[in-house]
């Protein structure tokens, strides 16, 4: 299948060009030119199905012309090595647990699919492939362990000094093996930077092979389709879709969770609507409100990895509506909440179920609770493991030593190991070039 931009000023790619470049040309993102849905006898048995069987059903409308059925279900299976579960928190809001792959975060599931399908794309090449990605906290760590032990690619994380948090900061600097943690004094945007310089350097690109793991990449973006279809899946197996239509409410940044979302009820998946919710960076709720988007610079918030100001899958909305606000609007609508409401909604919820959401999960469920009407089943994506927030969570509930996951404790036990650099461009090339002369 082709890939067209966004922005429609190139010819169409084939997928592999698309996962490797990431970002078109043009500017724009990758789309698939068709989204094949699937027949409503497929929805009729689907909870006879394992989740794993479903993500393969989604994968091959998406990448069945370009990878053949054995490798896409090996690609796959490999890549749901851990459950999304539907867990019910009152008797019609469920929780979709997206926390429970080697990061706690939904970003394992686009990251770990993304590294097998590069790997495979690339496997006739005999040079090392370096993948470059700079972080303010949570792509990073997705990112190098997605791409852990993937024979012939290296990954470099850059990440600001001081500014990542310390679970953030040990879930890419104790990977060790083909995971290299760059610390650069200097900010997140400093970091940005010298990951755009190294792509721009066209003799530093002759000498090594460089690509990008960035979120807007194809390859990250659709197989979070997956777990929306699965969630229908289990909630009619747990008999909660009698005589109930679904929604969802999806806390959101860049708008890439939420956008599978959209793919998935376009392929056909009952989802009679969706709830955006976000923090006090709001643009797309203004849009909603409005009609008129106006991206402006970010505020740091509690839930922040969705402090986004210029969301970058607002333009495969867009797209998808043929820029059309009224169908927009008649499937999505906004909502927004003050660090202040987080904190309330954490607390209420707690206290009402005893169910902990992370911030951004909480911004979900408020959404939920203002919205729901009794014909409705709601499903609220909790994108996180609370505990990946201890010190905010401890603080909200004031509770002392909450309980940490066994995989986060032993991120936490591991030792440290990076590369301190200046935000100087000559010398991270020549970092990256002393990395390039070591066999591997
Ligand atoms: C990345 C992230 C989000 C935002 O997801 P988008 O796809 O960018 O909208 C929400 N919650 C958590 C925990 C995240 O890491």
């Amino acid at each position: 299948m082709q890939y067209y931009s966004t922005n429609h000023k190139i010819k169409p790619v084939s997928l592999s060009e698309a996962v490797i470049k990431g970002l078109a040309p043009d500017n724009g993102l990758f789309m698939p030119e068709k989204i094949c849905s699937f027949s409503d006898e497929y929805f009729e048995n689907i909870h006879t199905l394992s989740f794993r069987e479903i993500a393969l059903d989604v994968a091959l409308k998406f990448f069945g012309e370009d990878i053949g059925q054995e490798k896409l279900k090996e690609l796959v299976y490999d890549t749901l090595s851990f459950d999304c579960p539907v867990v019910k928190i009152y008797s019609d809001i469920w929780s979709l647990e997206l926390f429970h792959g080697p990061t706690l975060a939904f970003k394992d599931v686009g990251a770990r699919f993304m590294a097998r399908l590069l790997r495979h794309f690339l496997r006739e090449n005999k040079r090392m492939v370096n993948v470059l990605v700079a972080t303010s906290g949570d792509t990073g760590s997705a990112v190098a362990n997605g791409f852990l032990g993937i024979e012939g690619i290296r990954v470099f994380v850059l990440y600001p000094r001081g500014k990542v948090s310390e679970i953030q900061e040990k879930q890419f600097t104790t990977l060790g093996q083909n995971i290299v943690a760059l610390e650069i004094d200097g900010t997140f945007d400093d970091c940005q930077h010298l990951v755009k310089s190294a792509f721009l350097d066209s003799s530093l690109n002759d000498k090594m092979m460089l690509t990008s793991a960035n979120s807007i990449n194809v390859a990250r973006f659709l197989p979070q389709a997956f777990y929306y279809f699965n969630a229908y899946a289990r909630l009619r197996e747990k008999g909660a879709l009698k005589d109930k239509e679904l929604i969802f409410a999806v806390p959101s940044g860049n708008f890439g969770n939420l956008t599978a979302g959209l793919i998935a009820r376009e392929m056909g998946l009952p989802v009679k609507r969706f709830l955006a919710a976000n923090n006090e960076n709001d643009v797309v709720y203004e849009y909603l409100k409005t009609g008129i988007y106006q991206p402006r610079p970010s505020v740091e918030t509690i839930a922040n990895a969705m402090d986004v100001g210029t969301p970058s899958n607002f333009a495969r909305i867009l797209d998808l509506y043929g820029d059309s606000y009224d169908r927009i609007s008649g499937i999505l609508k906004g909502y927004r909440y003050s660090d202040q409401e987080i904190r309330e909604m954490i607390r209420t919820v707690f206290n009402e179920t005893g169910y902990m959401t992370d911030p951004h999960g909480a911004c979900g469920i408020a959404a939920l609770r203002e919205n729901l009407c009794s014909q409705e089943t709601g499903v609220f994506l909790e994108t996180a493991h609370p505990a990946k927030f201890r010190d905010t969570m401890e603080t909200i509930l004031q509770v002392k030593n909450m309980e940490i996951p066994q995989k986060l404790k032993a991120f936490l036990k591991g030792n440290r190991e990076f590369v301190s650099l200046p935000a100087d461009y000559a010398e991270f090339r020549d970092k990256l070039l002393s990395y390039n002369q070591m066999p591997n």
